[in-house]
């Protein structure tokens, strides 16, 4: 039996994101410490069979048993109240893991034409082995419930999306999929569950881009599936221990640590966003600002209610001039970083058309709402005021 850590009952999220994984090795050490072993050692051959053949609980083999990564998937299903989690490489990993371990040839998929342009692509890859994927609107649940078909066994959304911040209604979503026999699952990316948990709005499953906010500083690729202990032990565990999508301890020890700050980031990551809305809106060379924590956004009712009454640290907006009219405001930026990714401290800047949605055909691109005008900017723990003179440089230009 793998141990717990003593905690009494019903403590806050906040001490769990603190404290939650596995007690200390035999040395007490205080902060969480990082296993790079690749096998574990069995006192003798009889033991050593028992753990292979899964009748004993113990730490094996690290492509799918390692306790620093063990401490961040505790950790983390204790944040997303799902009970189970499992760790992978990467947060496309997860989204890989997610189909083998569920789906098989002929069944049918019902997924937001809006998610992550490689989760587009990865199940559009799943075609060859027979498993289709309807593309729906983010935000007409009508849509999702006209997609389903006897054969679909996953809902997939992604919420608020990137980089339009639509928001979908996880509780409808997950009515649709039950009724349906099917599972929900949501990436949760955007939020965290500092600010989202889509276990407690029905979703059976909720992917993660450890890369993102729950590192928080840029650091490593990590992704984690979360979802209820026994679904992820019989669907999951399994097809990491023949697949190896394996998180490595060492990215697993960094996120861990992450999520001890997650809570405070998040916060002030999407206090610094709402000003930098608001500040753009009111910016005469800004055509519209995508933001779900402004009282413009079609969904900010529904955001508020999903969100912890937050808006989320990434703020998107239209420029004129279509692709020069960005280009030129991100290139006349002096502190935010250009590139694509997002749940840094530091603020990063990109042009979703060429950048993370570049490998789409311009059609598709139009069908997710992605123009050459806009730009994505997820917000980190810089001087709101500095990013602000950033931006205003490209735009009184
Ligand atoms: C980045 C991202 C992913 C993919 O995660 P990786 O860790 O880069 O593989 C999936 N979904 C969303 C919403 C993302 O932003």
């Amino acid at each position: 039996m793998i141990p717990k850590v003593d905690l009494p009952e019903g403590v806050g999220l906040q001490t769990l994101a603190v404290r939650e994984g596995l007690p200390p090795s035999a040395w007490g050490e205080n902060s969480e410490a990082l296993f790079l072993t690749s096998s574990f050692v069995h006192p003798d051959a009889a033991t050593a069979a028992r753990r292979f053949a899964n009748e004993e609980e113990a730490f094996v083999y690290s492509r799918f048993s390692n306790p620093t990564v063990t401490m961040m998937e505790r950790r983390l299903a204790a944040l997303e109240g799902t009970g189970g989690c499992i760790g992978t490489a990467s947060g496309m990993a997860a989204i890989l893991m997610l189909v083998l371990g569920l789906l098989k040839g002929g069944d049918h998929v019902v997924c937001s034409q809006s998610v992550f342009g490689s989760t587009i692509k990865l199940f559009q890859d799943f075609a060859k082995f027979g498993i289709e994927t309807s593309f729906v609107s983010q935000t007409d649940a009508a849509q999702w419930q006209a997609a389903m078909r006897p054969s679909t066994r996953l809902l997939f959304a992604e919420t608020p999306s990137n980089p339009l911040t639509e928001v979908c209604d996880i509780a409808a979503l997950a009515e649709i999929a039950h009724a349906g026999g099917a599972l929900l699952a949501v990436d949760n990316c955007f939020c965290s569950p500092a600010l989202q948990r889509p276990a407690a709005l029905g979703a059976d499953l909720v992917i993660h881009s450890g890369t993102k906010y729950l590192d928080g500083q840029g650091r490593v690729v990590a992704g984690a599936v979360c979802g209820p202990e026994a679904l992820i032990d019989t669907k999951f565990v399994p097809v990491m221990r023949s697949a190896g999508m394996s998180l490595s301890p060492f990215n697993a020890w960094v996120v861990l640590k992450g999520l001890e700050t997650l809570g405070i980031r998040m916060q002030a990551q999407s206090a610094r966003a709402l000003r930098l809305a608001q500040w753009l809106e009111a910016q005469p060379a800004v055509e519209r600002v995508y933001y779900p924590g402004l009282p413009s956004h079609p969904q900010h009712a529904l955001a508020m209610r999903q969100q912890s009454g937050s808006g989320g640290a990434v703020v998107s907006f239209t420029v004129r001039g279509g692709r020069a009219g960005a280009f030129g405001v991100i290139d006349a930026t002096r502190i935010c970083s250009i590139t694509a990714n997002l749940g840094d401290t530091k603020t990063t800047i990109t042009h979703p058309a060429s950048t993370s949605h570049g490998r789409l055909s311009e059609t598709q691109r139009l069908a997710a709402g992605i123009t050459q005008g806009m730009i994505r900017v997820a917000v980190g723990l810089d001087d709101v005021e500095d990013i602000q003179a950033d931006l205003l440089r490209g735009l009184a230009a």
